[in-house]
């Protein structure tokens, strides 16, 4: 079950409880709802529930698209909390793109032109485009929030996708390429990365790959990786102790291909991932500590334990320190990022001209769009409760997206704030 947040009377994170505690809690006017996602109760009076133990860890697995987030229990394995953040770099992209191009079309105009003065266009050393900073930020947020709601002690991350050191241990044997150990695990991932996921020698796909020596270990080819490929049964029986150079004499194009494919460098199929090295910095900056792991190892933690693959699980299989896990009846919170709206005060038409002017305050009547209201209506033509994004008009008549539709013309006196807006909506 997924736990609830509390704090202390003076804001500061005890350990999450269970959600029929809470309930009680509040039934009995012990507590007050403080936050609504992720759900977060405030007690009103002191030593109501336990010491923290401070024992959590934050775990991330940062992807393009959605970051997965768990919040475990290092001691018990229990899962407290999981979460997959939705990122916003394609909107970021088209918003810069379009006005990219609309400043562009405008320079073109046959009107006075001015030479640039000086050369205001340098980037700074470990720069990111801004797309690839939102998601670092939308991290930051994240870690910094349930930082504030629950007492997380550690941090762990996905850093790379296969961890080389381990491949280069030229101990393992022929048995270990076959998932046995991590470090044939991580090998084996590694190589259908890099082959394809197909036989070299007939190019079949969809079948079990064998890990297969290239020059073979009776003529003195070594473990290394480089000297690996993969292969399917039939082809690997058919080659058996074959050196290869033997084994395609007839199709020597072939046989070039797979000798240059071989040799290609490690470091290229490892992609050097800025972005989650950036992010690596920032958590760093956090001052707790920060446990790194790999593409590999995650997998093979959620195998071992038999977990189906979703980024929250993902998350919560990252890093040597992942505990046998405990995550019956976990429900992520399903976030999306959606910014904080924008700074300009007009908006263009397709063809870049000023057509809507956008009001100069946010707020009316308390209540700015994308806040999620609670409306009683108990008046007029749309009597009910309707609970939803708003979205404000300067007359006080608001339009709520609740779960019926889209509900227009409410006036603000129906309604109250459940949750303020900050940048992000949430679902289950
Ligand atoms: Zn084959």
């Amino acid at each position: 079950m997924s736990k609830v947040f509390v704090l202390d009377t003076k804001k500061r994170p005890l350990d999450p409880i269970h959600s029929a505690q809470a309930r009680q809690l509040l039934r009995n006017k012990k507590a007050a709802i403080f936050r609504r996602f992720p759900f977060t109760i405030i007690l009103k009076e002191s030593s109501v529930v336990d010491a923290p133990v401070s024992n959590i860890r934050i775990k991330l697995d940062p992807g393009a698209k959605i970051t997965g987030i768990s919040l475990v229990n290092d001691s018990t394995g229990e899962v407290i909390f999981a979460a997959e953040l939705k990122h916003r770099g394609f909107t970021i992209r088209d918003a810069l793109n379009s006005r990219r191009q609309l400043r562009r079309g405008r320079r073109n105009r046959k009107t006075r032109y001015r030479k640039p003065r000086f050369l205001n266009r340098t980037r700074p050393d470990g720069w990111l485009s801004p797309s690839l900073m939102s998601r670092i930020h939308n991290v930051e947020t994240w870690v910094n929030r349930l930082r504030k709601l629950a007492p997380i002690a550690a941090i762990s991350t996905e850093l790379v996708k296969f961890d080389m050191q381990l491949m280069h241990n030229p101990e393992i044997e022929g048995k270990e390429y076959q998932q046995g150990t991590l470090a044939g695990y991580e090998t084996r991932e590694y190589l259908l990365e890099k082959w394809n996921r197909q036989c070299v020698y007939c190019g079949v796909k969809n079948v079990p790959l064998q890990v297969e020596h290239i020059h073979p270990r009776s003529k003195g080819g070594s473990n290394s990786i480089t000297n690996l490929t993969l292969s399917c049964e039939k082809c690997n029986i058919k080659k058996a102790t074959k050196d290869i150079k033997e084994f395609l004499k007839k199709d020597s194009a072939k046989l070039q291909k797979i000798l240059a494919q071989a040799k290609k460098p490690l470091a290229n199929a490892a992609a050097v991932n800025a972005t989650r090295y950036k992010l690596l910095e920032v958590l760093k900056s956090t001052s707790l500590p920060v446990e790194c792991g790999s593409g590999g190892l995650t997998k093979f933690n959620r195998t071992s334990q038999q977990l189906t693959k979703t980024h929250w699980i993902d998350a919560a299989c990252v890093g040597k320190s992942t505990p046998t896990l405990n995550i019956k009846g976990i429900k992520p919170l399903l976030i999306t990022s959606n910014g904080h709206g924008t700074r300009q005060l007009c908006r263009t038409d397709k063809f870049g001209f000023p057509n809507r002017y956008v009001p100069r305050f946010k707020f009316v009547n308390g209540f700015q769009t994308g806040d999620i209201v609670k409306a009683i209506v108990t008046n007029g033509k749309k009597i009910g409760e309707y609970i939803g994004r708003v979205a404000v008009r300067s007359t006080g008549s608001f339009n709520i997206s609740a779960k019926q539709g889209l509900i227009q013309g409410i006036n603000h006196k129906y309604c109250s704030t459940i949750h303020r807006k900050d940048g992000y909506s949430y679902g289950f």
